[in-house]
């Protein structure tokens, strides 16, 4: 079946590496007998200059009718100023709510050839393959807000609120328990049930969903403190984590450490819409910002927005072979000593590559036989 991607680069490095993950794909897609259709879209701060909104019209159109939705990043000093009625951090949460994506799925899997780019000890590293289920359209983020302004005393005062459903929790624990099931069977909820009301809803949600319909796994809670800590303390011992908004958004980036650099990882955005192929209608991206400081450098690492393509392939397309096809190709790349700058470690490897020298190794390495 013919699918259609909406390509939403973004600002900054988000186009660099969005154009090689759309490359990989349209060189997976010979293989696979997968034919795309890719439909460019503005969204963020360039979608800011080009029309006054974060999130055109036209762009939520196109994504809402589109199979899966390719994502770079968006954002960047030009659009910082926190005074701005629009902000290009809007147009993303805009289109995850629109889109109705309420789970985040961010695996962390240390590559072996890379286990000298993280600052952690290698032995802390070894066996490191993690899925953090982030929930994405509830909670701080969402809830109702006051932006700073005087109180009656005269002192400038803020507030965010965290507010969960237990629709909202039950839905996206179920996600993370189903992959649990296809992984080690070992679900861990994460919360701050200690402090925060929303947080002893969860717990408890979390705790009657897994024990009526997922009996069968390992399952057990962390307050959110503690996870941090063992995150880099036994991430080896983590198969799935699921956790709220917020958390998740800050150990999604503490985990990416494990791997490295931010460069190198995928995520993907689910909910409960199918696309004609009978799949979620996601939306695929690497975890990175902008990265305004190598923008327009060509050096970006674009392994997150290819293995984001794999994700895409996998999980909206059920095309599984392809995307190990994909997989194993990042896999044969780092392995054979290739490096973009912010993956060569202290030791300058042989092979430093820019971001489109980067894509034209994996799509060698795709093209070789022994990879498909
Ligand atoms: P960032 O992820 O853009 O960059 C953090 C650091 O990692 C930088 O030094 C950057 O050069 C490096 N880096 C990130 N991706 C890389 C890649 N692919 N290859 C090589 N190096 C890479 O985070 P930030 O600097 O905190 O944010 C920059 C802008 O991005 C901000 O405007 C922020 O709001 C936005 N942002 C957007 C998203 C998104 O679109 N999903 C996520 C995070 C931040």
């Amino acid at each position: 079946m013919h699918a259609k991607v909406v390509v939403l680069g973004g600002d900054g490095i988000g186009p660099e590496v969005t154009g090689q993950a759309v490359r990989v794909l349209r060189t997976v897609g010979e293989r696979y007998g997968q034919s795309f259709e890719f439909e460019p879209a503005l969204l963020g701060g360039c979608a800011i200059d080009a029309t006054g909104s974060a999130l055109p019209e036209a762009t939520l159109r196109l994504a809402a009718a589109a199979d899966a939705v390719l994502l770079g990043a968006v954002g960047g000093p030009r659009w910082d100023n926190p005074q701005a009625a629009v902000r290009p951090e809007q147009g993303l949460l805009g289109l995850r709510k629109a889109l109705g994506l309420f789970a985040n799925l961010r695996p962390v899997a240390v590559a072996p050839a890379l286990i000298g780019a993280s600052t952690l000890k290698p032995e802390t590293l070894a066996g490191v393959d993690l899925l953090v289920v982030r929930e994405l359209t509830g909670g701080a983020y969402f809830g109702p807000r006051q932006e700073a302004q005087l109180d009656a005393a005269g002192v400038e005062t803020a507030f965010d609120t965290m507010i969960y459903t237990r629709p909202e929790i039950e839905r996206v624990v179920r996600v993370a328990a189903r992959a649990a099931q296809s992984r080690r069977g070992k679900l861990t909820s994460v919360d701050k049930a200690n402090v925060l009301a929303s947080s002893r809803l969860w717990r408890r949600v979390a705790t009657e969903v897994v024990a009526r319909e997922f009996p069968g796994l390992i399952f057990d809670h962390l307050l959110v403190d503690a996870a941090a800590m063992h995150l880099i303390r036994r991430p080896a011992t983590f198969d799935v984590i699921v956790t709220e908004n917020l958390f998740g958004d800050i150990l999604t980036d503490e985990a990416s450490m494990l791997s490295g650099s931010m460069g190198m990882l995928p995520s993907a955005s689910v909910g409960a819409d199918l696309n004609p192929f009978g799949l979620p209608r996601g939306l695929y991206e690497p975890i990175h910002g902008s990265a305004p400081d190598i923008a327009g450098q060509g050096v970006a690492n674009p392994l997150g927005a290819i293995l984001s393509a794999a994700m895409l392939v996998r999980h909206s397309l059920g095309l599984e072979d392809a995307a190990l096809a994909i997989e194993q190709a990042v896999a044969a790349v780092l392995t054979a000593g290739y490096r973009t700058a912010d993956i060569a470690g202290a030791a300058k490897p042989d092979f430093c590559l820019g971001t489109e020298a980067m894509g034209n190794q994996v799509m060698d390495a795709l093209r070789r036989k022994d990879n498909v």
